[in-house]
């Protein structure tokens, strides 16, 4: 197949692209294609200028006075609505710190606390979930006398019942890219009387996500993927405003006390969001994100949806034009209502060896995506710097790389 057709309709979408524009926000070389952001998101340019000021400025210069002044104290709440703002929740009820991991734990112990753990004592994870989570969620249903059930997301609805305290599920599934519907799923769990806790990680920054209109009662996700916050960012976790009253953190710091400066030795939780932090939040990477975040302002986030689900429709066609026919199968939903901001292929071992090694010519050749094991390449679409010409030029790549290894 040749190149014409599929690059010169790159070059008119890319024309016709009305967030074109904020590629110019991210420091980004033409030579590499990245299609990683949903692993690490690139680095917006505003970035370093801001933590130049705050190293040298405020906490060289004013050192301990930031934490009134320079409003270090307060970041995790006000970085907190700012991602609120991108997922769907009203002010007060996101707080930015921790890792996913972490609050992943807050969140669920506090969810299984909210139930009468006397009946409800069964704890529903998504069977392909990310590890982490079910990890943690194991850990947490141990602590509790609960028990874990490992669940299809897709049959969450139908499984949760009577005894199912929470269910923790992941929005888009991170391997294949399948998006779960959310406020489906949400209403079903309640329904059956129980909790649910979604994992954000690849949705927030990549689609809307109604978290308040679906009336979901926690959420968790990172913000170094499609958030853009850069590696080791700070998480969030969001508690719906309803359960922030008896909302019960099995992990209570000094941060989250009504008055953390009264040094009392007996614990009373905060009101509202703050009920979420832990101990002193982490500035340098909180407000690095904060930073980030400048990329969203004005960002119509249902523009976005329409520009990855464009892009990742479009890179499809060039895989189907480019690909020598049968390498490679995508594993990524074909329906709209059911992609994330990825897409997921499956590469079975050929003669030159399997996915693993595909993506590492890949990556030799400009392409950045990542591999995950046993047979799936992976590449994240991020409509905030994705340009079609790079996903035409993915594709291009990878039939060549997938030609020349054929036979080999
Ligand atoms: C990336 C990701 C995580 C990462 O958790 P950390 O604590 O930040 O390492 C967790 N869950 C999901 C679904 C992810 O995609």
């Amino acid at each position: 197949m040749s190149e014409a057709v599929p690059a010169k309709e790159a070059a008119a979408l890319d024309a016709a692209d009305g967030l074109a524009a904020k590629r110019a926000g991210f420091d980004l070389d033409d030579g590499v294609v990245y299609l990683d952001g949903n692993s690490l998101g690139a680095l917006p340019r505003g970035v370093a200028g801001r933590l130049s000021d705050v190293v040298g400025r405020e906490w060289g210069r004013l050192r301990i006075r930031s934490w009134e002044e320079s409003g270090w104290w307060t970041a995790p709440e006000r970085v907190g609505d700012r991602i609120g703002g991108l997922i769907g929740a009203a002010p007060g009820q996101v707080v930015a710190g921790d890792s996913t991991s972490v609050n992943v734990f807050k969140a669920v112990v506090a969810a299984i606390r909210l139930t009468d753990t006397g009946v409800r004592d069964e704890v529903l994870v998504d069977a392909a979930t990310f590890p982490t989570d079910g990890y943690i969620a194991r850990s947490a249903a141990r602590m509790t006398g609960c028990r874990i059930r490992a669940v299809d997301a897709a049959d969450m609805a139908r499984e949760a019942g009577p005894r199912t305290a929470v269910a923790l599920v992941n929005h888009v599934d991170y391997r294949t890219g399948r998006l779960h519907d959310l406020p489906a799923v949400t209403a079903a769990v309640r329904a059956a009387g129980a909790r649910t806790v979604w994992d954000l990680c690849h949705s927030a920054g990549a689609l809307p996500v109604h978290l308040d209109a679906a009336g979901a009662d926690f959420a968790v996700g990172c913000t170094y993927k499609y958030l853009n916050g850069g590696p080791g960012a700070p998480a969030f976790l969001y508690v719906r405003r309803a359960l922030q009253d008896r909302f019960d953190s099995p992990l209570p710091g000094w941060n989250s006390h009504a008055d953390p400066f009264a040094m009392d030795p007996a614990y009373a939780p905060a009101d509202g969001a703050a009920r979420g932090r832990v101990g002193t939040p982490e500035i340098l990477s909180l407000l690095a994100l904060d930073a980030a975040l400048d990329v969203w302002d004005g960002v119509d986030l249902a523009a976005v949806r329409a520009k990855s689900l464009a892009l990742t429709d479009f890179f499809l066609r060039c895989v189907e034009a480019y690909v020598p026919r049968g390498r490679v199968e995508s594993v990524t939903p074909e329906a709209h209502g059911e992609r994330g901001s990825q897409v997921s292929l499956r590469c079975a071992a050929g003669p030159a060896g399997g996915a693993g090694d595909v993506m590492a010519e890949l990556i030799r050749r400009g392409v950045v995506g990542d591999f995950r094991r046993p047979d799936v390449l992976r590449f994240g679409f991020t409509p905030l710097y994705t340009r079609f010409a790079d996903a035409e030029r993915a594709a291009r790549v990878l039939g060549e790389v997938l030609e020349g290894m054929q036979g080999r």
